[in-house]
C-alpha cells in the first residue's frame, strides 16, 4: 500500500483499518468470503484501463486481443465448472445478473412469481422497492412455518392461480436443499421460465456438494463471491440448450444493462473458477458444511430455536423470538465481542425487518481461513453465552469483553492473509 498511502493517507488508512478488522474479527455474514491472494492481484491488475464493450471476438473497441483471452477463459471454466453450455461473466453483481435474466425473459408489466425477501428470498426476486417488483407484477411464495422449509403447495397454488411467466427460486436465507426439479415441473405445468438464483450455494454446486440447479432451469445466476469465494460480481448460464435464450441472455447484458465489462473483475473471475475446480476447493466446501452443522446443533443443544432444525448448507437462522431477544440488540451485542453476524427475519417474526427476531450465520468465512469444527463449536458456545445474558435482561458488558478476548487469540491463530499480519 505504500503508493497509496504516500498519495492518498486518508484512504490508505481507511484500508489499513478494513484489514485489520478483518483479520481481527469473526466473519460469519453467510454471503461473505475472503478471496485468494491471485484473485485479488488480477483484480488489481491494468485490465482495469481496457474497454471492452460487446464479446469476445466482437468488441465495439480495438486492442481486446488480450481481454479476449480472459473472458474466453473465464466463459471455458464456468461452463466446465457447472456443466453448463452458456456462460456470461460480465454482470458487474447478482443484482444485474438477475435484471439481465428478467429483461431476456419477460416484458415490464409480466407476473413473475418469487420467494418473498421475508421468507429468504433476495430483493431482485420480486420485492417492492426493487426494479423486480416495481417494473413487474410480482407475486411472492414463502416457507411453511412450521417446517422452516419451502411451502411447494403454496409455489404450486399460486402458480395456477396467477400464471406467472417466470418463476424464481434461489435463496439468501435457507438452509434446507431445494427441489430444482419441482420448481421445474410447476414451471412446466403453466409454460412458464424458470429462474434459478443461487447465488448463495453456487460454491457448494462447484463443489457437487448442493444439487445443481442447471438441469433443471432454463436460466442459473449467480453471484461468484460469496461460497464460490471468488470476486463480488455476477454470471448468468445455462443448459438449456436454446441458443435462441442464448442470444437474448447476451443481449440483456449488453447493451441491454450494462456498457463496458470489468475485465479485471472477469480476470479474477476466471481465477475463482480454477481454484473451484480442485479437490482442495471440494474438501473446503465439505467443511463449510459440516461446520455450519455443528453450530447450528450447539444452539439447538444451548435450547435455541434453530429454523428448519439444522442446516444442509453453509448456513442457518437462530430463532429467538422464544427468548423475547431482538436480531438488531443480538447483532449489536455480538458485534461488541467482533463476532459478524446479521439480524434476520424469522418465520412468525412478531419485529419489522429492521429489527427482527433472528439471525442469520454462515460458516463460508471462518472455514476459509481455517476454523475447524471444533473452533466452530466453541464459537457458538460462546454466541449462546452473550445471547443467554440477553435472554436474561442482564447487562452483557461483561461476557461480551471476555468473548472479545478469546475471539482475539482464536483469529489470531487463524490469520486471513498472513502477509497482511506479518
Ligand atoms: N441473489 C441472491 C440470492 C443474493 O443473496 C444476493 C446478495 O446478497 C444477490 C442476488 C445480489 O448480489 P449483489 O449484491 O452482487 O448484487
Amino acid at each position: 500500500l505504500s503508493l497509496l498511502s504516500q498519495f492518498d493517507p486518508q484512504v490508505a488508512a481507511a484500508v489499513a483499518d478494513e484489514e485489520a478488522r478483518q483479520e481481527a474479527h469473526v466473519e460469519l455474514i453467510a454471503s461473505e468470503n475472503y478471496t485468494s491472494q491471485a484473485v485479488m492481484q488480477a483484480q488489481g491488475s491494468q485490465l482495469t484501463n481496457k474497454y471492452a464493450e460487446g464479446y469476445p471476438g466482437k468488441r465495439y473497441y480495438g486492442g481486446c486481443e488480450h481481454v479476449d483471452v480472459v473472458e474466453s477463459l473465464a466463459i471455458e471454466r464456468a461452463c466446465a465448472l457447472f456443466s453448463a453450455d452458456y456462460a456470461n461473466v460480465q454482470p458487474h453483481s447478482g443484482a444485474q445478473a438477475n435484471a439481465a435474466a428478467f429483461m431476456a425473459l419477460v416484458s415490464p408489466g409480466d407476473t413473475v412469481l418469487g420467494m418473498s425477501l421475508a421468507h429468504g428470498g433476495h430483493l431482485t426476486h420480486g420485492a417492492a422497492p426493487n426494479f423486480s417488483g416495481k417494473h413487474y407484477n410480482a407475486v411472492q411464495y414463502g416457507i411453511d412455518e412450521a417446517t422452516g422449509e419451502i411451502d411447494y403447495a403454496e409455489v404450486e397454488r399460486l402458480a395456477q392461480e396467477h400464471r406467472p411467466k417466470l418463476i424464481v427460486a434461489g435463496f439468501s436465507a435457507y438452509s434446507q436443499i431445494v427441489d430444482w426439479r419441482r420448481f421445474r415441473t410447476i414451471a412446466d405445468s403453466i409454460g412458464a421460465w424458470l429462474l434459478v438464483d443461487m447465488a448463495h450455494v453456487a460454491g457448494l454446486v462447484a463443489a457437487g456438494l448442493y444439487p445443481s440447479p442447471l438441469p433443471h432451469a432454463h436460466v442459473v445466476t449467480t453471484t461468484t463471491h460469496k461460497t464460490l469465494r471468488g470476486p463480488r460480481g455476477g454470471l448468468i448460464l445455462s443448459a438449456s440448450g436454446d441458443e435462441a435464450l442464448y442470444k437474448k441472455l447476451n443481449g440483456a447484458v449488453f447493451p441491454g444493462q450494462q456498457g463496458g465489462p470489468l475485465m479485471h473483475v472477469i480476470a479474477a473471475k476466471a481465477v475463482a473458477f480454477r481454484e473451484a475446480m480442485s479437490q482442495d476447493f471440494v474438501r473446503y466446501q465439505e467443511r463449510v458444511i459440516a461446520n455450519a452443522q455443528r453450530m447450528a446443533e450447539v444452539f439447538m443443544e444451548r435450547g435455541y430455536d434453530v429454523v428448519s432444525g439444522g442446516t444442509r448448507d453453509h448456513l442457518f437462522l437462530v430463532s429467538l423470538i422464544r427468548q423475547g431477544v431482538t436480531g438488531k440488540d443480538a447483532d449489536a451485542a455480538l458485534g461488541r465481542a467482533h463476532i459478524t453476524v446479521n439480524k434476520n427475519a424469522v418465520p412468525g417474526d412478531p419485529q419489522s425487518p429492521f429489527v427482527t427476531s433472528g439471525l442469520r450465520i454462515g460458516t463460508p468465512a471462518v472455514t476459509t481461513r481455517g476454523f475447524d469444527v471444533e473452533d466452530c463449536e466453541t464459537l457458538a458456545g460462546w454466541i449462546c453465552d452473550i445471547l443467554d445474558e440477553l435472554a436474561a435482561g442482564n447487562d452483557s458488558s461483561e461476557i461480551e469483553s471476555q468473548v472479545r478476548g478469546q475471539v482475539d487469540t482464536l483469529c489470531t491463530r487463524y490469520p486471513v492473509y498472513p502477509s497482511a499480519v506479518a
